[in-house]
């Protein structure tokens, strides 16, 4: 039988085609398609069903149409209804006087009295397998017509193919979602299983000294239990500056007396011995408006990663300058230590990399990035396996949010 097309309804496949391109979520996917197909077959209303893989039960997505809009999502048990017939037997149907079909007829609904007068049900079907069904209600100019069966299959297959690469997509998604958790379970429990140990042995230390009484192990013991305190301090700390973004807490801070202070702490720190932290501050540097906590952590971070990195007789160098021509203010931090190769330079900002074994958490470097990202200033690594490496953060001077909405307030 033929059937004749009208340029509307090309207009409505091809508005379809694109959205399958354009959309990888359903309610788009939903939304567009539903819209197309009520508009073009002049109903009263429509809607779309998909069939819940883990249940087998109908979801009702969505309805379309004048007396349609406070239709929420509903499930239905499988096979029930015009829709639960047509998702089972898996061909069309069209009845278009339900008044008089004992098998279709329902009561008008009390709180809108929508009244379903005739019906165009279609499967929407993939190659595989049938998805839902695509339903429109009440054509407003006579009885839905094999036209209309044809367009609204065309649009259903249309629709089946969109919902499915949206199921996929949202199933990959997912897939990722739990991988990356994965990830960051190991990584955590790495790090809390390094901490445990040495809270054991500064335990076992502590014990021993108190059965001896001999307060030399217990000072000892004490100092590997409190020395992992800190450390696990610092890894709530770090977990919570990365679990969501932050707005900082500007204040006016003397940039160089921080970076000075910081020095300080880097030559203080445990580890290869006789490496030095210099100071080369910029005397030109104006107050800058940064969250003083926050710098303070990024800059340590670098500065002991830089000790860290540092043999014997190494040598850390902290350099302020000024800002240039782009408004931004430098922090260098340089060693002469073992330097990187590329490899480990692209890994440098992932969660829990670290090649420090039980003395590193491999979140310092994720923590910075964000920290000074979230100032609106940037992070940069250069560095050469065998010779150094040099991180710079570069922040504006000024930040956009700083000024007062209100300059009459206080
Ligand atoms: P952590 O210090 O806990 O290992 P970070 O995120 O601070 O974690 O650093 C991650 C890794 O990056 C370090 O384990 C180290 O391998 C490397 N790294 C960081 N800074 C330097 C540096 N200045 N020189 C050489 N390697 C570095
Ligand atoms: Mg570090």
């Amino acid at each position: 039988m033929s059937v004749a097309v009208h340029a509307e309804e090309v207009r409505a496949l091809i508005d379809i085609a694109q959205t399958i391109n354009a959309h990888l979520s359903i309610d788009a996917v939903l939304e567009s398609v539903m819209s197309v197909a009520k508009d073009v077959m002049a109903a009263e209303a429509s809607s779309l069903f998909t069939i819940d893989d883990d249940t087998g039960e109908l979801l009702f997505h969505i309805a379309q149409g004048a007396k349609a809009e406070r239709v929420k999502t509903i499930r239905m048990e499988a096979g029930q209804g015009i829709v639960g017939h047509v998702v089972d037997s898996g061909e069309p149907l069209i009845v278009n006087d339900v008044a008089n079909d004992s098998r279709w007829y329902s009561k008008p609904d009390e709180e809108s009295g929508f009244q379903t007068k005739s019906i165009l049900c279609v499967p929407l079907r993939t190659r595989e397998r049938i998805l839902g069904a695509v339903e429109i209600l009440n054509k407003i100019d006579g009885p839905f017509t094999r036209n209309d069966l044809v367009l609204c299959q065309a649009v259903a297959g249309q629709a089946a193919v969109a919902i499915e690469n949206a199921m996929l997509h949202e199933q990959m998604l997912e897939k990722e979602r739990l991988a990356a958790i994965g990830e960051t379970v190991a990584g955590l429990s790495h790090c809390i299983k390094n901490i445990l140990q040495g809270v054991k042995t500064g335990s076992y230390l502590v014990n021993m000294g108190m059965e001896k009484g001999d307060m030399e192990y217990v000072g000892k013991g004490w100092k590997v239990v409190s020395k992992k305190n800190d450390f696990m301090e610092e890894l709530v700390w770090d977990l919570l500056t990365l679990s969501k973004p932050r707005e900082p807490l500007y204040e006016k801070t003397d940039l160089n007396a921080l970076c000075e202070e910081i020095c300080e702490i880097g030559a203080e720190r445990e580890g290869e011995p006789g490496v030095t932290v210099d100071f080369k501050p910029d005397p030109g540097m104006p107050v800058v408006e940064v969250d003083g906590k926050g710098m303070r952590r990024c800059l340590l971070n670098l500065v002991t990663n830089a000790v860290d990195a540092c043999t014997k007789g190494g040598k850390a160098t902290v350099e302020t300058y000024a800002p240039g021509d782009d408004g931004m203010v430098r922090v260098v931090i340089r060693d002469t230590g073992c330097g990187m190769s590329d490899e480990t330079v692209a890994k440098l900002f992932t969660v829990f990399f670290s090649t420090k074994g039980s003395k590193g958490t491999g979140l310092g470097l994720p923590v910075t990035k964000k920290i000074v990202e979230e100032h609106g200033g940037q992070l940069e690594v250069a560095s050469e396996k065998g010779k150094g490496t040099a991180f710079t953060v570069l922040l504006p001077l000024v930040h956009e949010e700083w000024q007062h909405p209100d300059p009459s307030c206080p």
